[in-house]
Order: C-alpha cells, then sequence, then structure tokens
C-alpha cells in the first residue's frame, strides 16, 4: 500500500502557491520555497500566452499527421490530467509543428507545442512525457513571469502596459521570455533553479500519470546525444542542461517511482502509440 502523497507533494503546494499569487502578487513562491517577484497578473500571462501561441501557429508549420497529433495529444492529455485544479486551467490546446526542431513548449493559458523532430529524440511515450512535464512545470511555477519580470527591471525595455496591450513592438521580446526564440535573435534560457524546479515536478506529474519515469534518464542522455548531431536540439538552447541533471533526475527516482507503481495499480496505464 503506497502512502497517498497528493496533498503534501510540492506538485499541490506549488497549486496553492499559484492561486494565492492570483491574490497578491508579494506571496508568490516557487516550489522550493525561493520567492519569486511576479510583475504580471496570471489574465496577463493568459493573454501574452495565447498570443504568443496564435503567432506560432501563423509562423510555423502545423501538422496534419493524424497518427503524429493523437499520440502527442494522448501523452500531453494524459499529463495535464494530472495538473491540480487549483491552477484554474480547464483546457489544453495541443499544436504538433511539422519542422525538423527538436523542441517543445507550453505556454501559459494551458497551451502547448511540440515540435515533430523532438519525437526522434523522446523516442518513446514516456520519454514524450518527459518532456511535456517539464514545459508544463516551467508554466505552473510561474518561471515565464519571474523571466519577463526580471527582464522588465534589467531594463530590456519591456513596459508592463506595452506588453499587456499585445503591443507589436514588443512582441519579439515577449515571446523570447515565454521561451520562444523565433526569429528573435535572442534566446532567453532558463536558470539552473528553474530547470531543477521544472525536472523535478515535471518528474511528478508524468509518474502521477502512469508514465515511467526512469525514463527521464535516457531521454536527456539522447537530447545530449543529439547535441553534437547535424540538428542540435533547439530545446538545449532555452534549457541548458549540465552534468548535474542526469545524477538529480536518477537521485529522485526514489521519490517519483512510488508515484508510478501507485498510478499503474489505480489503473493509470497510458497506450499512446508513435
Ligand atoms: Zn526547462
Amino acid at each position: 500500500m503506497v502512502k497517498d502523497t497528493s496533498m503534501t507533494s510540492p506538485l499541490f503546494k506549488l497549486g496553492l502557491a499559484a492561486l494565492c499569487s492570483t491574490l497578491l502578487a508579494s506571496c508568490a513562491q516557487s516550489p522550493t520555497g525561493r520567492s519569486q517577484m511576479l510583475l504580471f497578473s496570471p489574465q496577463q500571462m493568459n493573454q501574452l500566452g495565447a498570443d504568443s501561441f496564435e503567432q506560432m501557429k501563423k509562423q510555423e508549420k502545423v501538422s496534419k499527421d493524424a497518427r503524429m497529433n493523437a499520440y502527442v495529444s494522448c501523452v500531453a492529455k494524459a499529463v495535464t490530467a494530472q495538473v491540480p485544479a487549483s491552477y484554474g486551467i480547464t483546457s489544453w490546446e495541443v499544436v504538433v509543428f511539422d519542422s525538423k526542431q527538436v523542441n517543445a513548449f507550453a505556454l501559459p493559458g494551458g497551451k502547448i507545442g511540440v515540435y515533430s523532430g523532438l519525437l526522434k529524440v523522446a523516442k518513446n511515450q514516456d520519454q514524450l512525457a518527459t518532456v511535456i512535464g517539464h514545459e508544463l512545470t516551467h508554466v505552473l511555477a510561474q518561471h515565464s513571469n519571474e523571466r519577463l519580470s526580471r527582464s522588465q527591471l534589467t531594463g530590456l525595455g519591456l513596459a508592463a502596459a506595452d506588453i499587456a496591450m499585445g503591443s507589436s513592438e514588443y512582441r519579439g521580446a515577449t515571446m523570447a521570455a515565454l521561451g520562444l526564440g523565433v526569429e528573435v535573435g535572442v534566446m532567453l534560457p532558463y536558470g539552473r533553479t528553474q530547470e531543477s524546479e521544472a525536472d523535478r515536478l515535471g518528474l511528478e506529474l508524468m509518474a502521477r500519470a502512469g508514465f515511467n519515469p526512469a525514463e527521464a534518464i535516457p531521454l536527456w542522455q539522447n537530447m545530449s546525444a543529439a547535441a553534437g548531431g547535424n540538428t542540435p536540439p533547439k530545446l538545449l538552447s532555452t534549457h541548458p542542461s549540465n552534468e548535474n541533471r542526469i545524477a538529480e533526475l536518477q537521485a529522485q527516482q526514489a521519490y517519483v517511482l512510488p508515484l508510478f507503481k501507485q498510478a499503474r495499480a489505480n489503473g493509470l496505464v497510458p497506450q499512446c502509440k508513435a
């Protein structure tokens, strides 16, 4: 019998923190307990996410491959089903982009983009769930809000009002802050702390969905191996990796494997076929 840890998990506490920040910006706290400076409301972030997603759909080729779309949606649906209701995200939009790029992203407001090139590196449903869980966590932990807030203070010239109104003058910088490096020339990588948070809580999300969290290790190994190839993963430029990542993922298995086994015992056995 595995103890139900859902109420005490970092993911659940993070949900409360997100709820909290909709009421009072200053009480925002990341899942690891660091305080976050967030200058934008969740409503503003959702609007920015939705606008940027529309922009991406115009810039990139949207895949019409029915089987690939069904596969990616199957994995995304299972993972997003584990996002606590306290985040207030009622629906998710998942789009597959037809591109060799090894990349994926999630945006505030329930938007997920996966490039078909990623499927060459994320070789099974568990590895794809690793990436989706990681990207989702960047959104849930308000990393994009944090980054946008910081870029405003460090004088990138972003004005909150302009951003909130979706001024096209600021679109490039805003999209970069959301982790979308398209046509901007600037890639704003996440910090090491944010990467660790995304890895840790992403693992928890996928494990609760019944995906095998042990597959996170070969996934990141594949990603590193692909870095020396013809199409180095774009994901790595916004999600810097380091030699500690694999060790941390291994250390976290003791916490997430029981969650995975419990999910399987409860009948959550995803069977998404590539
Ligand atoms: Zn990341």
